[in-house]
């Protein structure tokens, strides 16, 4: 059977978390030493989405991203109108 990519417009039902959810962690994996932000920004950020109202089951609202891929990259920024990163 022929996989296919999943977005935020997908049905909940037909999304299987779990295997989301890896695929994310081989993503983060993968991203380059070169391009990302220290392991101390990244917890800044992800504490900063985690108190947002715009976060919702990992995915920011404001722009469709999972906030674990945006908040890793050097050039991430937070798409808020008032930027809370
Ligand atoms: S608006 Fe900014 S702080 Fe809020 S979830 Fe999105 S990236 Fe995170």
């Amino acid at each position: 059977m022929e996989e296919r990519a999943h977005c935020i417009r997908c049905l909940l039902r037909d999304i299987n978390a779990e295997e989301e959810y890896k695929k994310l962690e081989e993503y983060l994996a993968s991203y380059p030493e070169e391009s990302r932000v220290s392991e101390d920004v990244y917890e800044e950020r992800l504490a900063l989405c985690k108190a947002c109202e715009c976060l919702n089951q990992g995915i920011c609202t404001k722009c469709g991203c999972f906030v674990e891929a945006r908040a890793l990259k050097k050039i991430g920024y937070c798409p808020h109108e008032r930027p809370r990163w």
